[in-house]
């Protein structure tokens, strides 16, 4: 493994993180290779929220909605993927899937999302290969669509990773190398010396664990336990249910994006079909309701996979910040607090990057990107003037 250095001056310092989804567990393990003594602390079972019921699409939903910042943030992570792939296979021996199965935008004469335009430009301006189809080229590239399609966009280097074995491979790459996951383990709260430095937390049983820097990645509920300490961390829930299909593998090829539905194909022939976007706090559970919404829209880009068996629903919170940008890096005012949450619909694409900038920057070296747009104690923007959906309950654009 050659992505990270073990720092010997760093050896000792003790961190604490809390939660163990992707972003805890990727950061813990970089960590973890530069010499820290990390700890992580899961209330439930590592891995079992968002982070085990995404999508694994490794681009972006719309990424020219969102400032410059973020794609560069993108691209940095992107790049930290082969590394983090050739580790965990070496490291787990887990398939975490990581294939190149292209996205593509099937346009139609009633499209209720106009991309083309800004999409083309912001290809351009980040140097992302795409491809404009006419409905024939489309047809030839991806069968399953339907008829009426009038052309398309294709991105053929879009990637994908399979959620529940990236976080496996997560799982067992730590255990390999000792780092302890402590499960049923819920933290209530932070605790700072008289100084104010961060310096515990504690659990729900009683106990205090000691640290030297405490890192907050407790995606959707990273906002209850800041504002223990007084700070506003606006992350609230964003659920997303999704359907599993099944069809001869090869049915579907590409990652296909519409208005109200993408669909995944894995190369077994399962087809995730997501995902919902729903404001309604921490409510668990799939609903008919959305389900058929969900397989409506795909029968109108897929007509022949109403064939498809359905095999599974399931749901996940998005940790969702008002502006669709994580937060990242040190708590200003709390000295050994640092934050990595609010990854909202694109925490697989940005976990290796995080976890490579937060375990750096923990250890004491600075980020070699501008992180200012995602500081904590940033200014609140509001979904709707960036273009983010109403907040109501409406399938996935
Ligand atoms: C349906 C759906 C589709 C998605 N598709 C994609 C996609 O295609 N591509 C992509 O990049 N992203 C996608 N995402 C988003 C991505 O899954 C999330 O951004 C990412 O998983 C967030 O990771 P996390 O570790 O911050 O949060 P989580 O995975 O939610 O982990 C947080 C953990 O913290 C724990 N925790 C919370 N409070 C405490 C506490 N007090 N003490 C101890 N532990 C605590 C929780 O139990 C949980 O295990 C999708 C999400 C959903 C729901």
């Amino acid at each position: 493994m050659t992505m990270i250095k073990k720092n010997k001056q760093s050896d000792g310092k003790r961190v604490v993180i809390v939660g163990g989804g992707i972003i805890g567990c990727l950061t813990a393990l970089y960590l973890h290779r530069l010499g820290a003594q990390v700890t992580i602390l899961e209330k439930g079972q590592a891995g079992q929220e968002a982070s085990w019921a995404g999508a694994g699409i490794l681009c972006p939903i719309h990424p020219w909605l969102y400032p410059d910042s973020f794609s560069h943030l993108v691209d940095a992570s992107l790049s930290l993927y082969p590394g983090m792939h050739e580790m965990l296979m070496e490291m787990s021996h887990t398939s975490i899937q990581w294939r190149k199965s292209g996205l593509l935008i099937p346009l139609f004469e009633d499209d209720r999302i106009e991309h083309r335009q800004q999409a083309l430009a912001w290809s351009k301006r980040f140097h992302w290969q795409v491809e404009e189809l006419d409905a024939a080229q489309c047809k030839a590239h991806e069968p399953c669509l339907n008829d009426q399609v009038a052309g398309g966009l294709l991105w053929p280097d879009v990637r994908q990773v399979r959620n529940p074995r990236l976080l496996q491979a997560v799982k067992q790459a730590l255990e390999t190398c000792g780092v302890m996951i402590r499960e049923q383990a819920e933290v209530v709260a932070v605790q700072q010396s008289s100084s104010g430095h961060i310096n515990a937390v504690s659990l729900a049983n009683g106990e205090r664990v000691e640290a030297d820097a405490v890192l907050l990645a407790a995606g959707s509920w990273s906002g209850e336990l800041a504002s223990q300490i007084d700070l506003t961390l606006p992350i609230q829930p964003v659920k997303g249910q999704i359907v599993l299909l099944k069809d001869q593998p090869g049915t579907v090829n590409h990652i296909i994006k519409h208005d109200d539905a993408y669909l995944v194909p894995r190369s077994d022939g399962h087809i995730l079909v997501g995902a919902s976007m729903e404001y309604v706090g921490f409510q668990r559970g799939t609903t008919d309701t959305v389900v058929e919404q969900l397989l409506d829209a795909t029968y109108k880009i897929a007509p022949g996979l109403k064939k498809a068996k359905i095999i599974q629903q399931w749901m996940g919170f998005r940790p969702g910040s008002p502006d669709g940008l994580p937060y990242l890096g040190p708590v200003d005012g709390h000295p050994g607090l640092w934050v990595a949450s609010g990854h909202y619909r694109n925490g697989v694409v940005l976990a290796p990057g995080t976890a490579d900038i937060i375990s750096r920057w923990i250890m004491g070296e600075k980020p070699k990107i501008d992180m200012s747009d995602f500081r904590i104690q940033r200014p609140c923007f509001q979904h709707d003037s960036l273009g983010f959906p109403a907040r109501q309950i409406m399938a996935a654009s």
